[in-house]
Order: structure tokens, then sequence, then C-alpha cells
């Protein structure tokens, strides 16, 4: 599926725009495309194409904590509903919980998707993927918690539990 972009940055498909089929002559054109954020109307082709993300990026990548990674993980990639299925997964694997946060800005869709298995008890700290714990680990500074990721990469500290684990940092 192709994704356009608006200067004004809105980001969709061509079946979130209204195509203006009014022309000078009456005639009926399709090619208009109005963009739903700030209704500019232009045609399709002066739209940005965004090209697709993957969940899943060979190649040499650098981590947060300067180290090269071999492949990355780009939850930019994960829509809402693909938050939603992770947290109820997460949610069968947890203590009960009564808040839960996110670690800005990759855990904030998790932590919404979280929200709806708030019950009681502690605090929750999510983000998207662990490679080193360090985010996590500043995000809690020092209070009591349970963590939960997506994904952890290599060795998982205990008060965190993932979805998904992979064996090494590096692999
Ligand atoms: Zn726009």
């Amino acid at each position: 599926m192709t994704t356009y972009r608006c200067e004004c940055g809105w980001e969709g498909q061509t079946s979130d725009m209204k195509a203006d089929c009014t022309t000078g002559s009456g005639e009926e054109d399709w090619s208009n495309h109005i963009c739903p954020n700030c209704g500019m109307w232009q045609e399709l082709k002066d739209y940005k194409i965004v090209e697709p993300r993957h969940l899943f990026n060979l190649g040499d990548f650098k981590s947060h904590s300067g180290a090269t990674l071999p492949w990355k993980v780009d939850c930019d990639a994960l829509e809402v509903r693909d938050w939603r299925c992770i947290a109820a997964v997460l949610a069968k694997q947890l203590m009960p919980f009564g808040s839960v946060e996110g670690v800005p800005r990759g855990g904030l869709l998790l932590a919404m998707a979280m929200k709806q298995y708030v019950t009681q008890g502690g605090l929750l700290i999510v983000d998207d993927v662990l490679t080193t714990g360090g985010s996590m680990e500043a995000h809690r500074a020092g209070r009591k918690a349970q963590g939960a990721v997506f994904l952890a990469r290599g060795s998982c500290p205990s008060w965190i539990d993932a979805m998904l684990y992979t064996k090494g940092a590096e692999w």
C-alpha cells in the first residue's frame, strides 16, 4: 500500500483523502486529492511518497549506546493494533500493576496499549526494544517497578520481562 505525505506532515493512503471531482468545466476529475488534515488539494503525483517502514532491517546501525549492530528493529513500522497484541501478550506474563509509564518516545504507544490492563499493584515501565537496559534503568530512577519490553536483545535485567528475546545483543 502506498503512503503519501502532505506538506503539513499528514501521512495516509488515498482512501483517507477526498478526491476533488469538481473542475471549472464541471467535468469529473479525480486527480486532485484533498489532504484531510490541512484541506490543501493537489494532484496525487505532487504528494511525497513515504517509503514503507520495515520492522526488521539488516545493515550496520548505531545503537543508542554507540555500539554497531548488524540489524535493527524499527518499531515505527508497528501500528496501534500491533501494540495492542503485544500488550495482551505481555499482560499475561506480568504481575498485576496499578499504573504504567512508557519510556519516551519508543515506549509511549506500548504504555497506551497497556493502560487497559491496569488493575492494582505497583508501577509498570515499558519500552519498545531493550539493548543495554540503560534507558529503562534511567526512567525507573531507583523506584520499585516491574518492566516490560517488546523485544530484548541479549541479556535482560531481572526486573524486566520481554515478549521476545534474542540470544545475544549483537545477534
Ligand atoms: Zn495537509
